[in-house]
């Protein structure tokens, strides 16, 4: 984005949007603005300093943490720089609406948020100032967020339809906004920061933080060793005692100790190949949320051994083991000392009292929770995430309406997202070969660019590119005309950075034989075109 001229960066997450990356960001919010109005959204734009007192009293200025950047003015007044506009609507609705017959109802803005992101990265991919479009709407009840909720599901599908993205809809966590059912639209793309598992025989897909890890059917098998010290001088990993040992790492015990509540320690056993998922044991009771590993300190004061060599054989503490790792029989693990492990682990005779849970990433080639099919995992670049949220803001901030028998009632909320300026950088990942961009045609910053050659030299050249050019406007045609005084290699080259879907282009051999080159970005060769009927060939070439 910056070598094709979209974007300059001011600072840390922080960007201007040039004349060429603004056309493809336009297309981008007009696309939305469409799909929502067509649902029945009603546009509205809310300020972005919001006052310290609507954030605590939803309790969110102590909860959002670091990512929310507090301000204050002149009289010392307390402010921050809205990352999301739940309070703030959720004052419009208490104010505003009043009874059953202003609902459902629906609001959006498209508008710029502030997030103090800990790693500001891939330029706006992850901004700290960036365009969202929120949505967020209200309703008398669950029945009716369910059916609001698909309402935009539809229109999110839609939207990126049109797009011209290919992206897939993914079961997610809700994570720092709440509530409980919530989606993800995904554009896959190698590049992408979440891993998205989904079964290859049927429609679940889930973001890897949520994918359940299905218990094994087989039972456990049958020990017969005995349990025995090994001693394994220098070994560090899980890689080095496998080698050491000379068994595969899926026979080892990996055991974590983290957090728990009230100052207390919980060990996580896992098997040695398969990672820990932190938002999968920080949900489990007793575990502190977020997940954090407990210090070298704390476990040496607490089990008498550093992290590296603990197991849990003798732990006398919380202990969760991962489904797959309690399957196991005869298996390896950390003996609580420096240099030596155990073999010959079993539970029940050796370890006590675990109790089995889901704490692993998926893997692919896992069963789908589905009951159908394998898991398959591929990456993929969040570009809107949709919650429902029920009463958690309704409730906090005494949102009410009357029913029809007169009642008054709190109402439901769902709330809808779409990353508009991390669509761009999504498209791009997306989108692209050696040479640049590959503009999918619905979002690029021009549909056609006229190349002439020579037209500084050429009378000829310059008055058929003029020609072309104003025949291309005048029939709507969006039209980018690269008349510089520059070589053919440059301005070919350029075209191909900046993603044109179409490229004419004018030349004196070419106006002397009424035969002018085309070619797509995505084409391998070039084509001829009759010049005098250019514009009918190149609408036939737009979609
Ligand atoms: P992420 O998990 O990527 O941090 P999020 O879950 O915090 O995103 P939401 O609160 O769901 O984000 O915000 C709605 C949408 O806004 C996201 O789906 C994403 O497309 C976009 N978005 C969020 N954070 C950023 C950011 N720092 N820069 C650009 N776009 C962002
Ligand atoms: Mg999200």
């Amino acid at each position: 984005m910056l070598r094709a001229g979209l974007i300059r960066r001011l600072g840390t997450g922080l960007y201007t949007w040039l004349p060429m990356g603004l056309r493809t960001l336009k297309k981008v919010e007009a696309i939305v603005r469409e799909e929502m109005n067509r649902a029945g959204a009603l546009e509205v734009v809310m300020p972005i300093i919001h006052p310290a007192e609507l954030w605590q009293e939803s309790g969110r200025w102590q909860k959002y943490g670091a990512d929310l950047l507090r301000l204050k003015d002149r009289h010392q007044r307390d402010y921050c720089v809205a990352p999301t506009h739940e309070e703030v609507i959720t004052d419009i609705a208490r104010r505003e609406i009043k009874s059953y017959r202003q609902l459902p109802v629906n609001f959006y803005q498209i508008q710029t948020k502030f997030r103090d992101e800990i790693r500001p990265r891939f330029g706006v991919m992850r901004a700290r100032e960036f365009v969202m479009k929120d949505a967020y709407s209200f309703h008398m009840d669950e029945a009716g967020l369910a059916q609001g909720y698909g309402i935009m599901f539809h229109t999110y599908t839609r939207i990126f339809t049109r797009m011209g993205l290919t992206f897939r809809c993914v079961q997610a966590d809700s994570g720092a906004i709440g509530g409980k059912t919530s989606h993800e639209f995904q554009v896959l793309a190698e590049s992408g920061e979440d891993a998205i598992a989904f079964s290859d025989a049927d429609d679940y897909a889930a973001n890897l933080e949520l994918a359940v890890a299905a218990a094994p059917a087989q039972a456990r098998a049958v020990g017969v060793e005995s349990l025995r010290k090994v001693a394994t001088p220098g070994v560090r990993t899980m890689a080095e005692l496998a080698r050491f040992l000379k068994i595969e790492p899926a026979r080892c015990l990996k055991t974590l100790i983290v957090e728990g509540e009230d100052n207390t320690l919980v060990a996580l056993a896992l098997r040695g190949d398969h990672d820990l998922n932190a938002l999968k044991a920080q949900k489990l009771p007793g575990v502190a949320s977020p997940l954090r590993m407990a210090g070298a300190d704390r476990i040496m004061a607490l089990a008498g051994s550093e992290p590296g060599s603990i197991g849990p054989v003798g732990w006398a503490h919380r202990l969760y083991a991962d489904h797959s790792a309690l399957i196991l029989a005869d298996f390896v693990c950390g003996a609580n000392e420096k240099d030596a492990h155990f073999t010959g682990v079993n539970w029940e005779r050796d370890v006590k009292g675990a109790v089995a849970a889901d704490l692993r990433n998926v893997v692919a080639g896992d069963p789908s929770p589905s009951g159908k099919g394998t898991l398959k995992i591929v990456r993929g670049i969040e570009v809107g995430h949709i919650f429902q949220l029920g009463q958690l803001y309704s409730e906090a901030l005494n949102a009410t309406v009357l029913d029809e028998g007169g009642h008054s009632v709190t109402p439901y909320m769902g709330c809808y997202g779409i990353g508009v300026t991390r669509i761009v950088a999504a498209a791009i990942e997306q989108n692209h070969d050696e040479r640049g961009i590959i503009w999918p045609e619905p979002i690029a910053p021009f549909q056609v660019v006229l190349v002439a050659l020579s037209s500084q030299k050429s009378d000829r050249v310059r008055e058929v590119s003029d020609r072309l050019y104003d025949e291309f406007r005048a029939d709507g045609i969006e039209v980018l005309f690269d008349d510089r005084d520059a070589r053919a290699g440059v301005k070919f080259a350029d075209a191909e950075l900046l993603g044109i879907p179409h490229r004419v282009v004018v030349g004196e051999r070419g106006v002397e034989s009424g035969r002018l080159e085309y070619r797509g970005r995505r084409d391998t060769a070039s084509q001829d075109f009759v010049l005098n009927d250019a514009l009918a060939f190149i609408r036939s070439r737009l979609r």
